[in-house]
């Protein structure tokens, strides 16, 4: 693990306090990672939930446009869409949805591992194309209110995802895979969230129904 990571970051692992090198004058001039994403900007539970209430559009609605579904080790995920452009870049080069962008491009160009129980950042090399810049607090870049849950739930998600694939990886019957990733799907993303209610309470009740049907 330790030689992929050197492999594609810097070599160190940040915690939400480390100081990393991310901050590039605010992107000035520059969009290079909103074009040809393909489908690497994945939209999890969180961000879902803040898609959906930002743009005042039902899941199933935003996935006429904005939103696509793609397969990650046998699992139905959903990802932005993009036409050599993401959908939510406007003409002049900037995110038309800045205040609430999925976690993916929150963290850019850092990326998040998974280790020990805990999730930690690595500062993914060669990735941004700004030369020079300065140094921010990894929290202060995310700019994500209350680590505490924001990162539980960041490491339930994985675990969650990690069981489902396992579990679609064993399952030799084509139509019970496509029912669990129906289920999946719409647990997670197409049922409605309520929108005045805290999510990381709706997002753990999803969980447990999602381990009770995983699990049976
Ligand atoms: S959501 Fe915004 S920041 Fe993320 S890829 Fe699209 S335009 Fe870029
Ligand atoms: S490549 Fe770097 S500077 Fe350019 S838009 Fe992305 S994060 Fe900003």
């Amino acid at each position: 693990m330790q030689r992929d990571l050197a492999e594609i970051s810097d070599g160190k692992i940040y915690g939400w306090n480390d100081m990393v090198r991310v901050s590039c004058n605010d992107c000035a001039g520059c969009s290079s990672c909103c074009r040809d994403m393909a489908d690497t900007v994945k939209v999890d539970p969180y961000d879902a939930f803040f898609l959906t209430k930002g743009l005042e559009k039902e899941f199933e609605t935003l996935l006429s446009k904005e939103i696509a579904l793609g397969v990650e080790e046998g699992m139905i995920l959903p990802h932005l869409k993009t036409d050599g452009a993401c959908v939510f870049l406007n003409q002049e080069g900037r995110c038309k949805i800045h205040a609430f962008r999925p976690g993916i491009c929150r963290l850019f160009p850092l990326g998040r591992i998974y280790e020990d129980g805990k999730v930690s950042y690595i500062l993914q090399t060669g990735e941004c194309e700004k030369q020079n810049c300065s140094k921010v607090k990894v929290g202060k870049w995310l700019n994500i209110p209350d680590r505490t849950r924001y990162e539980a739930f960041a490491m339930a998600w994985y675990r969650l995802r990690k069981e489902a694939q396992a579990v679609i990886a064993a399952q030799q019957d084509e139509e019970l895979v496509k029912t669990l990733n129906m289920f999946l799907l719409h647990n997670f993303y197409l049922k409605p969230y309520d929108m005045q209610a805290d999510f990381y309470s709706q997002f753990e009740k999803r969980l447990e129904q999602a381990y009770r049907i995983l699990r049976a």
